[in-house]
């Protein structure tokens, strides 16, 4: 059993698309072990993507992460991690496989729906960045 943290990112928020996304991510057989809306502040959205500070879209990320509110959430399965980042599709939905979340709605490569831990000593540090261990009900 391996967890792994998610954001339903503000553009997917904004256009309704929580439901869809949630029936995807458990039609796929991942678990919503916790979950909360969150407006994030810039000083979180620049710590939570502090990997990509020095990259010229750093700026318009934190701007977009910031734009309005966001969906986080733990996910719990058998290979959690791998499992929802194949679901996720690749990051710019025009290389996207059919059948994943960005394909369906993902706008461009900053604007694109989710996100999704990338190993397990990240997903680690991204939930406990959002949730407290008392938030996390396994099921
Ligand atoms: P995430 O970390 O959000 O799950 P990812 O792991 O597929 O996405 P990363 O390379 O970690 O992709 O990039 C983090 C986020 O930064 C992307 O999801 C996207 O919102 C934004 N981003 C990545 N590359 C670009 C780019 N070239 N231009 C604009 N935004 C980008
Ligand atoms: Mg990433």
């Amino acid at each position: 059993m391996e967890r792994t943290f998610s954001i339903i990112k503000p553009d997917a928020v904004r256009a309704g698309h929580i439901g869809p996304i949630l029936e995807m991510i458990e039609g796929a057989g991942l678990q919503l072990v916790a979950t909360r809306m969150l407006h994030m502040t810039q000083g979180e959205a620049e710590g939570f993507y502090a990997v990509h500070r020095e990259r010229p879209f750093f700026a318009d990320l934190v701007k977009f992460m910031t734009s309005g509110p966001c969906l986080v959430s733990v996910l719990e399965g058998d290979d959690a991690i791998a499992r929802y980042r194949a679901l996720m599709g690749a990051t710019n939905p025009d290389e996207a496989d059919a059948g994943t979340i960005r394909k369906r709605f993902a706008s461009n490569i900053e604007q694109n729906a989710v996100h999704g831990s990338d190993a397990p000593e990240t997903a680690r540090e991204e939930i406990a960045y959002f949730f407290r261990a008392t938030e996390i009900v396994s099921r």
